[in-house]
């Protein structure tokens, strides 16, 4: 590991002067950030930690929340509104990791964790465009299981991890950042970035700029939501697929729904084509299946991963099967 200076912040205004010097990172948990410092795949010259920043989940007149960057992972899975008004934020933190690193993770962090591609992390052995631009990508014709399928490019086929950021996507949460030029206020789901030309380059994130905290606006789609990970073992595994979704149903029709894909894509994948499919439409498994085919008729898999496309199909029409039946 390359030898780095470390300092504490105590809040953003802290934690942003401090940065101003150099090659300076954020760090949370650390649940992520460590183990690429581990590997040098990642090298900065300082930390900041902002892990003992204010952690307030605070309730907005409207229900909605604004969730302090700094808040444990386990602690807003446990949050008694998240639990009751958005369940599949809940259920998306306990899906992901273990209950250690639930423990340290924070919502700051869990945004901004790296792809779990092996080749990304073989800095001593593999190519690899998103460590080294202009490398090329060992994945293509190597090991693309739990690859892209969605928003991929020739330079990159990565996927993201962060089951939370499924939920917030399709929670349609707002990100908050502060940085050098003021605050400012950014859409999860244009948070995150597809890989394109410059697979390197994951977030719009401004040099400097820090996450603050995350907002979320109630709805009855929202208080009617699950998150369903499949994976290749029951915990402690990284999505092959993911789904978080709500369904708001009125006299036989979908009136609001909300569906965001994981383990599909470079970036949390909101599917706004399998929605609007959805919308004023009836809720059965036929047109739930329908709609999947439309969202994933620009899937582009890899022959080790064509298996997700179906996968897919499969298990969002059986996640809003189960909200339409537990509606009615
Ligand atoms: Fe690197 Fe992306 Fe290729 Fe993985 S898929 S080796 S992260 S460029």
């Amino acid at each position: 590991m390359t030898p780095f200076q470390y300092q504490r912040a105590s809040d953003a205004a802290e934690a942003l002067t401090l940065a101003d010097a150099g090659r300076c990172r954020f760090i949370g948990g650390g649940t992520n950030l460590v183990d690429l410092m581990r590997q040098n795949i990642e090298a900065p010259a300082a930390l900041v930690d902002v892990s003992r920043m204010p952690a307030s989940i605070e309730e907005e007149g409207n229900g909605g929340l604004v969730i302090g960057a700094a808040v444990r992972n386990s602690t807003l899975a446990a949050h008694p509104v998240v639990r009751a008004r958005y369940p599949m934020l809940s259920r998306a933190l306990l899906a992901g990791a273990s209950a250690q690193i639930r423990n340290m993770a924070t919502v700051g962090g869990n945004l901004l964790q790296r792809t779990r591609c092996s080749y990304f992390y073989d800095a001593a052995g593999s190519n690899c465009n998103k460590r080294q631009p202009g490398a090329g990508c060992d994945a293509l014709e190597g090991f693309s299981r739990n690859h892209a399928i969605l928003g991929a490019s020739e330079h990159c086929i990565a996927t993201h991890p962060s089951d939370m950021s499924v939920a917030l996507a399709a929670l349609d949460a707002t990100v908050h950042l502060s940085g050098a030029d003021g605050t400012r206020h950014v859409p999860l789901v244009d948070f995150h970035q597809l890989p394109g030309a410059t697979p390197d380059i994951e977030t719009m994130l401004r040099p400097g700029e820090l996450i603050t905290a995350v907002s979320i606006a109630p709805s009855a789609a929202a208080a009617h939501s699950r998150y369903r990970k499949v994976r290749d073992r029951s915990s402690y595994a990284f999505a092959l697929f993911s789904i978080a979704a709500g369904l708001d149903v009125a006299d036989g029709r979908i009136r609001d729904v909300r569906i965001a894909f994981g383990g599909v894509a470079a970036k949390p994948w909101r599917a706004h084509r399998a929605e609007d499919a959805l919308r004023c439409e009836a809720p059965t498994r036929d047109n739930f299946l329908r709609a999947a085919e439309a969202e994933l008729a620009a899937a582009n898999p890899t022959e080790a991963n064509a298996f997700k496309v179906e996968l897919a199909r499969r298990t969002m029409a059986a996640v809003l099967g189960e909200l339409a039946g537990a509606r009615s």
